[in-house]
């Protein structure tokens, strides 16, 4: 079957719309002009998902003529890997009835779309379980690119703003897609969310150490050039900065993501209260990192307060705020190098088999070049990380029927899970 084969090259993408569009910037300013600096996370905001000029809002900005590549985008395998790592904690959950696949940002919808091709390919491992896909995506441009790419046709578009479901369709292996713009919008039921490059989008507030006490970062407009931002320290302190810090925390300058904390506080409580599990997979850190926010333009680095609206503006994760923020009804593993994740799932036979059965020389040398790019220590391997939340149920002591199962030692213990299998728990 055509299931297990090489997939098109997906390196074909439009060109990168409104390039240079004063409008973001003058936005900008007349709302520092009228009342301040605005913090960090509220510029992120605006530049990144305002609804008339943001940047996810207008743009496609994925592939090789946008201004970033991701995993997804590099190679099937990783979407397929990840699609038997979902099958893998449904199973391992007792293989409920209904599953709900929710991808968080799902850019142009390579990952879900590797993730179906391995549902139907298992199939029957899947036991006739009704599975349904849920998109939280803000930009309607890019819900548009994942219909196409996931639907075909069969898509239908809400007339309403307002429905927490604004687009639904049907998956070209039938099953039923819905689009939400906020996580809470999602229906209950036990889920598997996936996270990948989505967390290091939401805006962040920065922090600076002073000798009066921590201070917020802010924007305000250059005073000898009105057309340009600059970075200030507040003098005084802020909401943020009052409430956000840890009281030990030992950094000069510190990185907080708040709407990704609230984010994990829900789906933590949802994989408490209906099931599933959560991998999250970004380029991050353990608390440890301090001035990551940047800029990305064209696949260059770009200046982060120029000309907005135009480039991806990003921080590294902070996954021990992550941790912090899942609480202890649920278990966290993590986070783990991509390069060890992927090759706890399986790549180096994947990648086998798929060059097995490829005999285009070009095709053979693209599939080796891009597991390099995902596993490679100086490429994706290593700065991009894994992080998973479980069900406490995933700590239970397997049950003893069988003569020949092992006992085992008192207590509970972690059951091996998928991609993470050897290590400890958090
Ligand atoms: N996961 C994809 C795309 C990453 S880009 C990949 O790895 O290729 C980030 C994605 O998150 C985009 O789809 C963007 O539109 C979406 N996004 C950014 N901020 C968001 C927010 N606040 N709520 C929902 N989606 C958001």
């Amino acid at each position: 079957s055509n299931e297990w084969a090489v997939m098109p090259s997906r390196h074909c993408s439009m060109s990168v719309e409104g390039r240079s569009d004063p409008s973001m910037l003058r936005h900008l300013t007349s709302k520092i002009t009228a009342t301040g600096p605005i913090t960090v996370a509220e510029y992120m905001r605006e530049v990144l998902t305002n609804p008339v000029s943001g940047y996810y809002v207008k743009n496609d900005m994925l592939g090789a003529d946008g201004d970033f590549i991701t995993s997804p985008e590099i190679s099937q395998i990783f979407g397929e890997l990840i699609g038997v790592w979902c099958v893998s904690e449904w199973m391992a959950a007792g293989k409920p009835k209904a599953l709900q696949l929710v991808e968080l940002g799902p850019g142009r919808g390579s990952l879900t779309s590797d993730i179906l091709r391995v549902f139907r390919q298992l199939q029957s491992a899947l036991n006739g379980a009704a599975v349904s896909i849920h998109l939280v995506e803000v930009s309607p441009k890019l819900s548009q690119v994942q219909a196409e790419c996931l639907t075909g046709e069969r898509t239908q578009v809400c007339v309403s703003d307002k429905e927490a479901v604004y687009h639904t369709g049907t998956s070209h292996t039938g099953l039923p897609i819905a689009w939400y713009r906020r996580v809470e919008d999602i229906p209950k039921g036990f889920s598997i969310f996936l996270a990948h490059e989505f967390f290091d989008a939401l805006p962040i507030h920065k922090f600076q150490r002073t000798d009066k006490g921590w201070r917020e970062v802010m924007v305000d407009i250059d005073p000898e050039e009105p057309e340009k931002l600059r970075f200030v320290v507040f003098p005084a302190p802020t909401l943020a900065s009052t409430t956000l810090i840890q009281a030990d925390d030992k950094r000069e300058h510190v990185e907080v993501c708040p709407e990704g904390g609230v984010i994990v506080q829900n789906l933590a409580n949802r994989i408490v209260e209906d099931g599933g599990a959560a991998l999250i997979a970004d380029y991050g850190h353990d608390g440890t990192k301090m001035d990551t926010f940047r800029g990305f333009r064209g696949h260059k680095l770009h200046d982060v307060l120029l000309a907005p609206g135009t480039a991806d503006l990003t921080a590294d994760v902070d996954f021990s705020y992550l941790r912090r923020m899942a609480g202890g009804d649920v278990v966290c593993l993590g986070p783990i190098t991509q390069r060890t994740f992927l090759k706890n799932m399986g790549i180096d036979t994947r990648l086998q088999v798929l060059l097995r059965n490829c005999h285009d020389a070009s095709t053979r040398a693209q599939l080796i070049q891009s597991y390099d790019m995902l596993t490679n220590l100086e490429k994706m391997g290593q700065r991009f990380q894994f992080f998973s939340l479980l069900s406490r149920s995933r700590l239970a002591e397997p049950q003893e029927e069988g003569e020949g199962l092992k006992r085992r030692k008192k207590g509970r213990v972690p059951l091996p899970v998928a991609g993470f299998s050897e290590l400890g728990l958090q």
